[in-house]
């Protein structure tokens, strides 16, 4: 049996027509199974008899197992799942005053190797499914009986390195009949996948893109971003500017800020150099500590003086707040205890 929320609506267009339905029907289905949140094919009244008992048989509508939940003082939720195969990811729940946003996980795991994220203390074991990363966002509406309004692909895992099924994921989430999240509501973050943030750039949606950046120059993303060997923060650079001349949407840099690594006045001053003249903005994140790295955070006061650099020299940027540490919400941290355990 399959997932019905594998299918972007063309998906589910085609599929339908080749069993001798109707391409409306899906849309019929969509607005069920999104809008009404309806999962059981028999109350779908205005489908026929025919198709429901076809559903029934080949496509299931099932939320994820949820493993267990953590709640942090802040609001912030963290869900573990269990998946078909026994394979455990994590997704976060933030509440702001704009909305509710899912932070999704791509892949089990991360073959990307940075030096200071925990997802990738546990190798890739497989690409998520398009269900498997539509279903984190149904599974927790479901359970918290909530409109989820945002959501960011930030979890473990590198998005462009699962491009295809990430695409159709937000495809799903942002059709008028699906999840009705926004396109300028849903942003991918990538760590400088070069040749897909060109393929993103032309890709018939609206999301948006972030960049993982986290040094000012190729010493130090050598140093802690093994994909910088592949894709030097040059090249990096330049796939956002050509991103721009097509979509013409803002890019958003994330910076972490590690104590004596890159949080110099001077590192505020060659990133402001190396980004001038790009339509963005930094995004300062404060590290969230890993037990098994030797990295810590920066403190509050240094990180503010980065920040006013930062904006004295032109740059837009913020610096956002810690969010969820008081339940290991920084990737990969809470499943990489688990499986160890
Ligand atoms: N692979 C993608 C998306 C997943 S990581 C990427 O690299 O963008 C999402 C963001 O969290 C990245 O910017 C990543 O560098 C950051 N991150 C990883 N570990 C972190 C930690 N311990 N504290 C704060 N941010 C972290």
């Amino acid at each position: 049996m399959q997932s019905f929320y594998n299918f972007t609506i063309n998906g589910l267009k085609s599929y339908l027509t080749e069993n001798g339905f109707k391409p409306y029907n899906a849309d019929q289905l969509y607005k069920w199974v999104y809008e009404q949140k309806e999962t059981d094919y028999h109350k779908m009244t205005n489908i026929s008899k025919n198709l429901r008992e076809f559903l029934e048989k080949n496509l299931t509508i099932e939320d994820l197992e949820i493993d267990s939940v953590y709640e942090s003082s802040d609001g912030t939720v963290k869900y573990l799942f269990k998946l078909e195969d026994g394979s455990l990811i994590e997704t976060v729940l933030m509440t702001y005053d704009y909305g509710k946003s899912v932070c999704v996980t791509s892949q089990v795991g991360c073959n990307m190797g940075c030096s200071f994220c925990a997802s990738g203390l546990l190798k890739k074991s497989r690409d998520l499914q398009v269900h498997e990363l539509v279903r984190q966002i149904t599974t927790i509406e479901h359970h918290q009986k909530i409109k989820v309004t945002h959501s960011v692909v930030m979890g473990t895992g590198e998005p462009f390195d699962n491009y295809q099924n990430v695409i159709d994921f937000i495809k799903v989430i942002n059709y008028k009949h699906g999840l009705q999240i926004g396109a300028r509501h849903i942003t991918v973050s990538t760590c400088g996948i070069v040749p897909k943030i060109l393929e993103y750039a032309k890709e018939d949606i609206k999301s948006n893109l972030a960049i993982s950046l986290h040094a000012p120059n190729n010493y130090i993303r050598n140093k802690i971003m093994k994909i910088n060997m592949a894709y030097p923060i040059q090249e990096v650079i330049q796939a956002c500017k050509d991103y721009f001349e097509v979509t013409g949407r803002r890019i958003t840099f994330e910076y972490i800020l590690l104590d004596g690594v890159n949080d110099k006045l001077e590192h505020a001053d060659e990133l402001s150099d190396l980004i001038r003249g790009i339509n963005a903005y930094v995004n300062l994140i404060p590290y969230n500590p890993v037990l098994e790295f030797h990295y810590r955070k920066t403190d509050p006061a240094k990180a503010s003086k980065f920040y006013l650099q930062l904006t004295k020299r032109g740059i837009n940027a913020t610096l956002r707040k810690e969010q969820g540490s008081d339940i290991d919400a920084a990737c990969g941290q809470l499943r990489y205890k688990k499986e160890d355990i």
